[in-house]
């Protein structure tokens, strides 16, 4: 009846659903989003504390079932049944609190989107699988950092609140499971930084995160071929002018070896749990693309000295601006990645 393709694991324990709940401290005003309702035990629970709870639900029969679980009785007029994939949703209705049994293959999808909204929630109460949960909360050093946890807890304020073993679920998932807590940073609190380009200048940082600066910058065609597209378009937006020559011949330096095959990052670090689905392969195999098609231009084929400005302004930025070049993703702060990221900005190199 359950279809675990789509991570239909139904709660079974009513006190697991009412300490979720519970731990997202509803206001009476307050309209909740939760993410694939099932068959409805947390939505009646949400119902009971809060104004109104929109739903979205990704397969019809679950959505029948919700829908039906309350027909005829006064909360029917506060649940509002929204059928479809929370992911691809463009836009969403406004809300106060999500709450989430979450369908693990969403995870990493879910929390992007909920920490990017221009309005993001006061507080989002999510299960998740255990490993996932455990990545959201790292810290630098440790096994499980990397890019989630950094965007996470940039943006974000996050709380294990507690362990769900798989017997909770019907029918059981394979992986034991947490409940955690989001609250994002809001006011004067919220970084001044720009979603995408924290986003995007991470990607590269964290390629593979046992990586050094440089190696992740200075040693991929992808990375370089992007921060010289990217250099132009600032350069162009702000009157700068641009020696286009092309190098001479024996004048190109390649003093690090690069990388060909940068583009696909440690298969073992990505693929090792469900629901961290990280697109880093593909954010790659786009910035090939569009490397190639830029390339195409006759103009380009040769080096210019373009590429060179943009690989010294890096080299510059890692060795003497932040002094980071021999340092590893997986080691660095919050403050190491800002640092970074102004001192890129501060040479007209940008992510976004
Ligand atoms: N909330 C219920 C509970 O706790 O018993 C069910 C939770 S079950 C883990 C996840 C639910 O999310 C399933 O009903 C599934 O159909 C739905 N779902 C899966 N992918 C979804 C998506 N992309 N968007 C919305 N709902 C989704």
């Amino acid at each position: 009846k359950f279809n675990t393709n789509v991570g239909q694991h139904i709660l079974k324990n009513p006190g697991v659903a009412e300490a979720i709940v519970a731990k997202a401290f509803l206001k009476p005003s307050d309209t909740v989003l939760e993410v694939g309702p099932g068959t409805g035990n947390l939505t009646v629970r949400i119902l009971e504390k809060a104004k109104k709870v929109i739903a979205v639900e990704l397969d019809p029969r679950m959505a029948a079932e919700v829908t039906k679980r309350v027909q005829g009785r006064p909360e029917q007029k506060r649940l509002e049944v929204l059928l479809g994939d929370v992911i691809k949703m463009e836009t969403l209705p406004q809300f106060d609190v999500c709450i989430s049994n979450t369908p693990y293959q969403i995870s990493s999808p879910l929390v992007f989107k909920l920490l990017s909204l221009p309005n993001p929630p006061r507080v989002s109460v999510l299960m998740f699988q255990r490993e996932f949960a455990l990545r959201l909360t790292a810290r630098p050093g440790d096994s499980l950092y990397c890019r989630l946890s950094v965007n996470a807890q940039f943006w974000a304020k996050i709380t294990h609140i507690m362990k769900v073993g798989k017997n909770n679920f019907k029918p059981p998932p394979q992986v034991e499971s947490s409940v955690v807590r989001i609250e994002p940073k809001m006011g004067s609190e919220r970084p001044g930084v720009s979603w995408d380009e924290w986003d995007g200048m991470l990607r590269v940082c964290f390629v593979r995160r046992g990586r050094t600066m440089r190696a992740s910058w200075l040693g991929s065609r992808e990375v370089l071929g992007m921060c010289e597209r990217n250099y132009r378009v600032w350069c162009a937006m702000n009157n700068v002018p641009l020696d286009d020559t092309p190098m001479n011949e024996g004048e190109e330096d390649d003093e690090m070896e690069l990388d060909e095959t940068s583009a696909p990052p440690d298969e073992e670090e990505w693929n090792g749990i469900e629901g961290d689905d990280d697109d880093t392969p593909a954010f790659f195999a786009e910035l090939n693309k569009k490397n190639r098609d830029a390339r195409k231009t006759p103009s380009k084929k040769r080096k210019t000295r373009v590429a060179e400005l943009v690989k010294e302004k890096i080299r510059k930025v890692l060795e003497d601006v932040t002094e980071l070049a021999d340092k590893r993703s997986g080691k660095c702060d919050e403050n190491d990645f800002l640092r970074l990221l102004s001192a890129f900005n501060e040479e007209g190199l940008h992510f976004a």
